[in-house]
């Protein structure tokens, strides 16, 4: 039979390219694949159906099948929801691939820029339920055999690279690697918009696109948009990563899932008095490497010569001159001793990208997260819808495992809003929808999503139990885009100004409803809220019969505030936007947040009765 031919030089090459373990190894197979097959890969709308036509090789039909169910759902409406668009994607990290494959799915033509050439990151990953189910969906096990076998739930970065950059060229999407993205650049001329590319010759300088993902990771934040800072007190994380030789005997240890300290008090006592090293938490999974993820104490780390000298500001105290390698390496060593009973006893380093020994120090204390998700731009009659996915939305809090979850979360939303896009929904709804859904992002846990993960697809509904796509009226998305324009962009908004009074009538509203209140003084859309008061009165003034003002205080801070989220989450269903704790106790009160769940407030208490 022919596709059992084992001469079949495009057979030998699909088997390379699945098996591949750099990304350098997965781009030329590929490249000799398309080659063998007489397939331009560039011809990205018929490129995945030639290339089922052409490799006619049982191997390959297996992954066929798998990404043709994918494919098949309604959502992508037989991949024409978005055939006249075009996306730059920036950044190939897990979540920059799982934006493209979907945006793919939608037929958008999609491009990627990675300004790295090799997926060098061994650390490990912990993935959610869902996460797990949705890569097996893309074939992940076909890739790479040992994925999630059993009860496992992680995986090294880079091996998740490798799966969904196989999966996003197989569909078409185009991956440059070693360029880096410098910056938009304005249509001009005949020219939409454009990027502005290192190295500057780069054929994907050419490209001209209307959507524009940024998934730059960390604190890469594009043109337009504004990260928030949430500190929290001093955490500095420690990763190692040790060469995993497949032993029976590496085998037999087990893994540790979560160890907090409140959790185990005598283990991490007994680690300080033995070893002197003193952790808040550790992780350790057993992956390619053995990778540890600890949560240290700065005086343990200072009192080893880890960190020299005490600085209370954490970018001087964890900068590279202040900290010790050698001493580094032996405090991740002997807590990765320690902590697995000394039974892995050859421990022994694997190399980092740069050819040292893998351990790093990170600081947790400043967290960022992105103030809104999406905006449009225009200048000279060209739209360009713009959407962040990944860790530069919401920087996750490693030890939690948010990461990929919540990224890959991002970027279906991300991929549904650019489908809307694509169908021609009016842009400030496309918007509106976006950051309504964006409110959610930072509360989902694996409890409060479906648990129907074969029902998952980029629709919303699909995934967060309670979600109102139509959250906020449009006068008022329109007027936080508005706002966001002109406090960061200071440029000329192509919105209407009528529509700049949407925080306005607001604020009046929450005014006229909560005036002769004790203690409850409206002037803003942020501080006046910091005390619960007004929320409770709002509350008292609809539905006097929920809540007895009589007994609040107005120190009792958190007890007001949950007190109000509560009663609105129960008897309204407006979800809070953030804890009580974080209300109480935040310096700087996230307006836009405020805004989103206050315009639910009204929208509650002013709807017609049914
Ligand atoms: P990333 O994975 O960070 O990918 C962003 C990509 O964009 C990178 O490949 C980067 O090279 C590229 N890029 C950035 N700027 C440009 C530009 N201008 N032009 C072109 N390309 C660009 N999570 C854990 O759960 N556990 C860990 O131990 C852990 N360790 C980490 C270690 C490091 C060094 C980093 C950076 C992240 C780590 N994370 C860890 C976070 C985890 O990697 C992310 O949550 C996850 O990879 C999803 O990220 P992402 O795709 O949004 O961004």
């Amino acid at each position: 039979m022919a596709d059992q031919d084992p001469v079949n030089p495009s057979h030998a090459t699909f088997d390379l390219f699945i098996q591949a373990q750099t990304c350098k190894d997965v781009k030329n197979h590929f490249a000799e694949l398309c080659k063998q097959l007489n397939i331009d890969p560039k011809d990205f709308r018929t490129f995945y159906p030639k290339l089922k036509e052409r490799l006619n090789y049982w191997k390959a039909k297996a992954l066929w099948t798998k990404l043709d169910k994918r494919a098949s759902h309604q959502d992508y409406q037989q991949g024409k929801a978005c055939t006249k668009n075009k996306c730059l994607v920036l950044g190939a990290g897990p979540c920059g691939l799982r934006t493209a494959i979907e945006l793919s799915l939608l037929g958008a033509q999609v491009v990627v820029l990675e300004k790295r050439d090799s997926f060098s990151r061994n650390n490990v990953l912990h993935l959610w339920p869902f996460t797990i189910y949705d890569l097996r969906g893309l074939g992940a096990k076909k890739f790479y055999g040992k994925f999630c076998t059993g009860s496992l739930d992680h995986i090294s970065i880079r091996q998740l690279q490798l799966i969904l950059l196989k999966v996003s060229l197989l569909l078409g999407v185009e991956v440059h690697t070693g360029v880096e993205f410098q910056g938009l650049v304005e249509p001009s001329g005949d020219n939409g918009w454009m990027a502005k590319l290192q190295p500057t010759s780069h054929p994907a300088a050419a490209f001209q696109f209307d959507v524009f993902i940024s998934a730059g990771g960390g604190r890469f934040v594009p043109d337009g948009f504004k990260h928030k800072e949430l500190r929290g007190k001093l955490a500095i994380g420690i990763t190692a990563n040790f060469i995993n030789r497949n032993t029976a005997a590496e085998a037999q240890v087990a893994e540790i899932s979560g160890v907090a300290r409140i959790y185990n008090q005598k283990f991490f006592q007994e680690l300080l008095t033995e070893t002197g090293i003193d952790l808040e938490n550790i992780v350790y999974y057993k992956d390619d490497t053995h990778y540890f993820v600890m949560t240290a104490k700065k005086k343990s780390l200072l009192k080893k010569g880890v960190i020299k000298q005490d600085y209370s500001d954490a970018e001087e105290l964890l900068a590279p001159a202040n900290v010790d390698y050698e001493a580094l390496c032996h405090y991740a060593h002997d807590a990765a001793y320690f902590s697995t009973g000394g039974k892995l006893p050859d421990l022994e380093f694997a190399q980092n990208y740069a050819g040292q020994r893998d351990v790093a120090m990170f600081d947790f204390t400043c967290m960022h997260r992105a103030e809104n998700a999406s905006l449009v731009r225009e200048r000279r009659g060209k739209k360009l819808l713009m959407g962040l996915v990944g860790d530069c939305l919401v920087e996750p809090f490693w030890p939690l495992g948010t990461g990929i979850a919540r990224g890959f979360l991002a970027a279906f939303d991300t991929a549904w809003m650019v489908r809307s896009w694509g169908m021609g929904v009016a842009h400030l709804k496309v918007l509106a929808e976006r950051e309504s859904i964006y409110q959610l992002l930072s509360q989902t846990t694996p409890e409060n999503t479906s648990k129907n993960y074969g029902a998952y697809s980029i629709n919303p509904k699909t995934r967060y139990q309670r979600v109102n796509l139509s959250a906020i009226h449009p006068n008022q998305v329109s007027a936080i885009i508005l706002y966001l324009l002109n406090r960061d962009l200071n440029h000329r908004s192509t919105f209407d100004p009528s529509e700049r009074s949407g925080f306005e009538e607001l604020l009046k509203w929450c005014q006229r409803h909560t005036a002769g209140y004790k203690n409850v003084n409206v002037t803003d859309l942020t501080q006046s809220w910091k005390s619960g008061l007004a929320l409770c009165a709002l509350i008292h003034h609809f539905r006097p019969q929920l809540i007895d003002m009589s007994g609040l205080e107005e120190s009792n801070t958190i007890h007001n505030n949950q007190l109000a989220f509560s009663i609105l989450e129960r008897e309204l269903g407006i979800p809070p936007v953030m804890s009580a704790i974080d209300l109480a106790n935040s310096g700087q009160i996230d307006k836009l947040s405020m805004v989103f769940y206050l315009t639910q407030v009204q929208n509650a208490f002013t709807a017609p009765a049914k």
